[in-house]
């Protein structure tokens, strides 16, 4: 899971950027130095609140379409979870999937190549030609499920 100082995704933006006829603005870059800088699953406003401690003009649609513009590159991708989309950095790295705690939203990433191989044969077996795929496993992380009162989560 090898971090790449960002150069290299900030030349990708660049380039698709000037690709589809967009500007090249200073508010993008400031957006993109902050999602470059965390290596967590961010949502929109984890990720207006990193930006605006440094550039308080910024509003939450900038870094909304930004993000949008990272995941259209390639650079970005896209967690669709209830009610909340979280966004991670996706440049170069290995497929993983993820865990994910429904009371206090904690992200767990892992990748098994049996499962992998297992969903391989399977869809060889319908004959599905298989494009991507994401599993997002949801439950009670270690430190939620052992908490006495918890508050159920709405299940959706
Ligand atoms: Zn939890
Ligand atoms: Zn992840």
């Amino acid at each position: 899971m090898a971090t790449t100082t960002g150069r290299e995704e900030k030349d990708v933006f660049t380039a698709f950027l000037t690709k589809n006829h967009l500007k090249r603005s200073e508010q993008r870059e400031v957006i993109l130095d902050a999602f470059l800088r965390s290596e967590r699953h961010l949502s929109v406003d984890d990720l207006l609140h990193m930006v605006q401690k440094k550039r308080p003009d910024i509003g939450r649609t900038t870094v909304y379409r930004t993000l949008k513009l990272l995941q259209a590159a390639g650079l970005a991708s896209e967690l669709a979870l209830d009610g909340q989309s979280r966004f991670e950095r996706d440049w170069k790295r290995q497929h993983h999937d993820h865990f994910i705690c429904k009371s206090c939203g904690a992200i767990f990433e892992f990748s098994s190549p049996d499962i992998e191989r297992l969903q391989d044969e399977i869809a060889a077996g319908l004959g599905f030609v298989i494009e991507g795929h994401r599993h997002h496993i949801f439950g009670l992380c270690r430190r939620c499920v052992s908490r006495p009162a918890r508050a159920a989560a709405p299940m959706r």
